[in-house]
Parts: structure tokens; sequence; C-alpha cells
């Protein structure tokens, strides 16, 4: 079994090779990202293994299954950047890994909020200048805030809990609610009535056609003034332009991202010499009430060792079975 790994970094090669001891396949490692133009690479290998900003479309599949890959075994949970009925078209098995640590993910939601909330990033910089001054620092008690959460599945349950442990009033909305959260306290509402009454949103919800640009200027114009928006689930859930006019017009009060709808174009690399030409995301920076980090709820040492198990049994089972229980078509993803 040959496996060709794109978008590889140092954490990931380190990973990878320690879960490979249980089974010795043939890895080759590529920092490329997966695209039509790079697919090629894979040739001679059974199974290429991607991440978040790896492109596997309709173009790229093709590519694939012409130099002979039955397998795309993706290192994450969202599948939104592969084409599940091209795979489907062309043969090609997609594996994905459902649930690596959604701890890890709720938990820097609820650090981006806490630290959106006391300025936190703010003050750490002005500590170190030896500003000691509370202007603009003020925050808000978090206890006995509504808290609003799309998408109320692995993720979301943690961060509910973790939010009713805070005294927090938890609002959400999922197509299938979910009983034991009903049963803790958590209340079930629409998406409008969230946006109505949350002073914090949380999104936690896949990034589907449904969900694409769910945060946009309609949406916003029925949130609370000064709301906090929190996305650690998929960039192009939210419209950045809508957003930025949001926070333009003080509606919005506070966003933090940790996924950006470009995010492809500057996520995971040392741009620290180079010059952005995404002005949007550069706009973003500007706003003292934007927290930004480049995709990094999932990395903490648990969840990473996990993605790795995960990905070489799911490639096992694929081998040993020709399908495996994690693996996702088009008739299951989309019904
Ligand atoms: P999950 O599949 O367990 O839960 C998703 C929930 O969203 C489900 O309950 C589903 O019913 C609900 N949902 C689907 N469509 C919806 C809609 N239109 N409106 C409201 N709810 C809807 O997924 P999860 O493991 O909880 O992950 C959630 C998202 O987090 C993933 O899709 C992924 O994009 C993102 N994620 C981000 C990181 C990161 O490092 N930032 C890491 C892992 C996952």
């Amino acid at each position: 079994m040959t496996i060709t790994v794109f978008s590889t970094k140092r954490w990931v090669r380190d990973a990878l090779d320690e879960a490979n001891g249980r089974h010795a396949y043939q890895i080759r490692y590529l920092e490329a990202r997966l695209e039509r133009e790079t697919a090629a690479l894979a040739e001679g290998s059974d199974a290429v293994c991607i991440f978040v900003n790896d492109n596997a479309d309709r173009d790229t599949i093709e590519v694939l299954a012409e130099r002979g890959v039955k397998m795309i075994a993706l290192r994450c949970a969202g599948f939104n950047n592969v084409d599940l009925r091209a795979a489907d078209d062309h043969g090609i098995i997609v594996a994905r890994v459902p649930a690596y640590s959604p701890h890890a993910v709720a938990e820097h939601a609820v650090g981006l909020l806490l630290t959106l909330n006391r300025k936190l990033h703010r003050a750490y910089n002005r500590i170190r200048e030896g500003n000691f001054a509370l202007d603009g620092l003020m925050g808000f008690d978090l206890h006995g805030k509504t808290v609003g959460i799309v998408g109320t599945g692995t993720i979301g349950r943690i961060f509910a809990g973790i939010m009713r442990g805070f005294g927090t009033h938890v609002v959400a909305y999922d197509r299938y609610p979910n009983d034991e959260l009903v049963a803790s306290g958590v209340e079930y509402v629409s998406l409008k009535e969230l946006y109505q009454r949350s002073d914090v949103i949380s999104l936690h919800c896949p990034l589907t056609h449904e969900t694409y640009h769910l945060i946009n200027t309609y949406a916003i114009s029925a949130m609370k003034r000064g709301v906090m928006i929190i996305n650690t689930s998929r960039g192009a859930l939210i419209d950045s332009l809508a957003v930025i006019e949001g926070l333009k017009n003080g509606r919005i009060g506070s966003v933090a991202l940790d996924v950006y709808e470009e995010e492809a174009d500057l996520f995971f690399e040392d741009l620290s010499g180079e010059v952005i030409q995404d002005d949007v995301f550069v706009r973003l920076l500007t706003f003292p009430n934007v927290l930004i980090t480049a995709h990094q709820a999932f990395f903490t040492r648990e969840a990473v060792g996990n993605i790795a198990t995960t990905t070489l049994a799911n490639i096992a089972e694929f081998v040993a079975k020709s399908e495996c229980a994690n693996c996702i078509t088009a008739q299951n993803a989309y019904g």
C-alpha cells in the first residue's frame, strides 16, 4: 500500500510516522497542496491523504482516478473540499476522521470567547509595553448571558456543556435536536429566534450549500446589537464583507475566527515577510475587536495523534474489506 500525503508539515509527518509503526505502509510526503495541477504527483499511489485546504474537486479527482488512486483519506472531519459525487463516479472511496478530539475544538472556541470578551489579546500587548491602563479593556459577565449555538453535533454539544458550566442560558439551532441537551436545559429555537436572543453566537455546523454564507447581511440585521460571533467551523459560513460592515456600523460587537473563507492561500504558512494580498482579510486584522487564529482549534497533542491513528486505520480497513466505517459517499452525506 502506497500513500501520498499532501500538505505535509513536520507535525503531520511525525504523527503519521508514529502511527505507521503498526502498518508499515509506504508513505510519500509532499508539501504541495492537492489540486488539479498537483494531482499527478500521486502517480503510483493507492491512496492520497489530504487536509482541510486541499482541493479534491471533480477535475482533481479525474486526474487521481487516471493515476490509479482508489482512496482519498481525509485527515479531518469536514469534507466540503471533496466532490463526493465525482469520487463516487470514479469509484474512489472517501474516508474521514469523524471525531478526533471534539474537546480540542470546543475548548478553543471557549478560549476565543473569553479572550475576545476580556480583551486579553490587547492586554497582553499593553502590559509588555508598560501600559497598565484599563481603558478600553472592559468586558461583560458571561454568567447569565444567552449563548446561541448553530449545530449541536459532536463539537457543538461539548461547547454547550461548557457554556452551561459558565452559567449561561444556551439556545441552539439544529435540524436534529439532541434529547440529552434538551434534558440538560438547552433550548432549541428557530435560527431567527437564536439570532434575536443571543449575546454570543458560536457556529458548529458543517459547510454545505445550505449553510454557505449563513452569516450574511440579513442574518446580522436580525441579531442583537453588539453580538459576539465565533466561528471555529468553516470560513465560508460567514460572508466576510457583511461582517466587516456589521463591525463598522456597530451591529456586531466582536468576532473571533479560527477559519476564513479564503484561508487556503494564507493559513498554515509563515507569510510574516510577505505582503498579504487579501484586502478583506487585512481589513479584518485592523479591528481591535476581531481575533483571528489560523485554523488551530483542532491542534492539540491528543487530536493530532488521533487523526493519524484513525486515518491509517481507515486505510487498513479499506485494504481489508474494500470499505470502511468512516467512509462517506454522496448518498450518506447528502441523502
Ligand atoms: P457533526 O457532524 O458532529 O455536527 C454537525 C451538526 O451540525 C449536526 O448536528 C448537524 O445536524 C448540524 N447541521 C447540519 N446542517 C445544519 C444547518 N443547516 N443548520 C444547523 N445545524 C446543522 O460535526 P462536528 O464534529 O461537531 O464538527 C462541526 C464542524 O466543525 C465541522 O463540520 C468542521 O467544519 C468544523 N471543525 C473545525 C475544526 C477546526 O480546527 N477549526 C476541527 C474540526 C471540525
